[in-house]
């Protein structure tokens, strides 16, 4: 059985395009350096797992990113217990591989997991940087190379899906938010291979969407939806189809505020 189907490991080599928008490569690689559990806030498809991949090449780090779930519990970053030949062995989770091994473990989306994943980072967070491994009896001391690193967006609307402060308060936390236009436009350029000069009234159309968040919308237009249009359209899609399937269609189930939407989309391109 595969206890983590969700953790990804990334690949060794080029280190990923990432545009900053301050100082935030500065911040990480000092919190690194000073061992400190880091946190990143801002909503989703912002650029939050990039900077971490960026950074993690950049230092030549391995990086094991977990993508939390409200199913996922403490044992499935610790690890568990497994038959394997007619043998219970001990197999570890992406958080203890990495302490063990060294590198950055990058929980997404943290608040999304269950109550008792608070219990084991804690002890990672504080001068202690120790994973108390219960069911085997270990407590791992971290090594230098490991850091942790959590994200969330603290967006949603949902009081219960919030990071409490006793765990907010152990990490240093760098805040994000979408690029300037300038800047958005040209990494949506450069990542969808479509020409500026069409990417402009996209993202153009997408500071409009997101101007309606928290009237019509519970979410603005992620960068990574601009993305996922301008390559539609750059594949030979009709903007308008692109659109629809891009930047309205993920935003809202609800007919009346779709077609608001379009209204809009019409209105700038
Ligand atoms: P998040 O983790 O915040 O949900 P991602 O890091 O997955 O968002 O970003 C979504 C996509 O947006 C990326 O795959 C990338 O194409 C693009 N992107 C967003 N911000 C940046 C940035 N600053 N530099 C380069 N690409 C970016």
């Amino acid at each position: 059985m595969n206890a983590n189907p969700q953790v990804k490991t990334a690949d060794a080599g080029q280190v990923p395009h990432y545009v900053p928008a301050g100082n935030e490569c500065e911040l990480f690689e000092t919190a690194w350096k000073r061992q400190l559990p880091l946190l990143l806030k801002g909503p989703t498809g912002c650029g939050k797992t990039r900077f971490v991949s960026h950074m993690a090449e950049r230092l030549e780090l391995p990086l094991s990113t977990v993508s939390c779930h409200d199913d996922l519990t403490a044992a499935d970053l610790t690890g568990r217990f497994l038959l394997k030949g007619g043998e219970t062995v001990w197999v570890d989770g992406p958080l203890t591989r990495s302490v063990r091994g060294g590198g950055i473990c990058y929980l997404d989306e943290i608040v999304e997991a269950r109550k008792d994943v608070a219990v084991v980072i804690h002890p990672l967070t504080d001068d202690r940087r120790i994973l108390p491994l219960e069911r085997t009896g270990e407590v791992l001391e971290a090594p230098s190379e490991f850091m942790l690193v959590v994200s969330y967006n603290p967006g949603y609307q949902n009081i219960l899906k919030t990071l409490k402060p006793s765990t907010k308060q152990r990490f240093i936390a760098i805040e994000f938010d979408f690029l300037p236009r300038e800047q958005e436009v040209a990494i949506v350029a450069a990542e969808s291979g479509l020409a500026e000069r069409h990417v402009v009234p996209l993202v153009t159309l997408a500071h409009r969407l997101r101007a309606l968040k928290g009237h019509d919308l519970e979410e603005g237009v992620s960068t990574r939806l601009l993305v996922y249009c301008a390559s539609l359209i750059e594949s030979g899609l009709k903007p308008r189809d692109a659109i629809r399937a891009a930047l309205i269609e993920p935003l809202t189930d609800d007919p009346d505020v779709r077609a608001a939407l379009f209204e809009v989309a019409n209105a700038v391109v």
